[in-house]
């Protein structure tokens, strides 16, 4: 079987929904995408495993690889789009529309795109011996839980020198981004008629107490870690949403806050927890409610050096000095498995996650070109 031309991969790709959500109600499998570049993949001969997930049906990660041995380049992408809401999309989303120099198209930007040129660049090195070998890799579920790479780690592979994730960058190589931490922070006191504070125990006064607390949290924060390489160059802590009580006329009983944190390289989730459960134990001693904590998502900061020799080539190639990015990849995960790991891609992240999504036609052919070289370098 010969390898259809990129916008036929493409078109196939975003053709098939592949929606991943925490909401179950929204999630949909990958499996089609799956399938779809093993075959590809198959045809250019290289060893296919489709691994599905465990305890998630309907997901598979999928590792592709050419040649044999160790170290060699992995290309990586997601095969999991975020959901839409199509009444807002002048194209069918599924359908992959040509307009002028752009095509648009759920999940064309975001990151289906990478995959067709990715194998394209593959190709070329289908019928020659690799001193090294070349890894495809697409993942489940980065939108979402990030359940695939969290699996990649649990399944020790795949290993190699170094990795690029086909991210959208608008192809400047990306070598640092901050990490996520969302927290459920929930206070239990107890109900009662609200004429007598004494008949209960206020989780609002409580929580009021808490607010108070993080916002001088947020504030040293910002005062202990700074990093100039980014846009916002100290840690955040969101406020994101608050549900407490059911009743003016009764004492409120419980309280749950959430906030998003997105910290810098050099913070480590644990430690942060550790502490923000410390201080607001501390804080609400007084008010004699229960005091739990629990992650709702949680995405390690990722950073590697502008002296690794993939960030260095890719720089040469691109002609682009590396940067940092305000999102998060699955970039921290390959690099626990022991690769340099850059974030590299065509398109802008300006068009993703929206509708009318788009990718530029010209990004696409000199990020092909861009991985022949890489590929070259790495494994030829
Ligand atoms: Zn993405």
């Amino acid at each position: 079987m010969k390898l259809p031309d990129t916008l036929a991969m493409l078109r196939t790709l975003v053709s098939e929904p592949s929606t991943s959500s925490v909401a179950a109600s929204r999630d949909q499998s990958n499996l089609a995408v799956v399938n779809h570049l093993a075959n590809w993949l198959q045809s250019l001969k290289f060893d296919v495993d489709v691994l599905p997930l465990p305890n998630k049906s309907g997901k598979a990660n999928l590792i592709a690889t050419l040649g044999s041995g160790e170290g060699g380049l992995v290309l990586s992408g997601h095969t999991d789009t975020v959901p839409c809401d199509e009444k807002y999309w002048d194209t069918d989303p599924y359908t992959l529309t040509e307009i002028g120099p752009v095509v648009h198209g759920l999940g064309c930007c975001d990151m289906k795109g990478f995959f067709p040129i990715a194998l394209e660049a593959a190709s070329l090195f289908a019928r020659k011996t690799l001193n090294k070998p070349l890894t495809i890799l697409a993942t489940s579920d980065e939108e979402s839980s990030m359940a695939g790479a969290r699996q990649l780690l649990r399944d020790g592979r795949p290993k190699a020198d170094a990795a690029i994730i086909g991210e959208p960058t608008g192809l400047q190589p990306i070598i640092a981004h901050k990490g996520v931490l969302a927290l459920s922070i929930t206070l239990e006191g107890a109900g009662g008629h609200a004429s007598n504070p004494n008949l209960g125990c206020n989780a609002l006064d409580a929580m009021h107490a808490v607010i108070e607390d993080l916002l001088v949290y947020r504030q040293q924060l910002a005062k202990t870690h700074t990093n100039s390489t980014f846009e916002i160059n100290v840690p955040t802590l969101n406020l994101g949403c608050l549900h407490a009580g059911d009743s003016p006329n009764r004492i409120c009983e419980t309280a749950e806050l959430q906030i998003d944190l997105r910290l810098l390289p050099g913070m480590e989730n644990e430690e942060l927890v550790d502490t923000i459960q410390h201080r607001l134990s501390q804080t609400i001693a007084s008010h004699g409610t229960r005091l739990s904590i629990t992650r709702i998502n949680e995405v390690p900061a990722y950073q590697t050096s502008e002296d690794g020799e993939l960030a260095k080539t890719l720089a040469n190639l691109s002609g682009r000095s590396p940067g940092t990015v305000a999102f998060g990849t699955e970039a921290p995960f390959l690099q626990i498995l022991g690769m340099e790991t850059v974030v590299f891609g065509p398109g802008s992240i300006d068009q993703a996650h929206q509708p009318n999504e788009y990718l530029d036609l010209i990004q696409l052919s000199t990020a092909r070109e861009t991985l022949e070289q890489v590929i070259h370098h790495y494994c030829s």
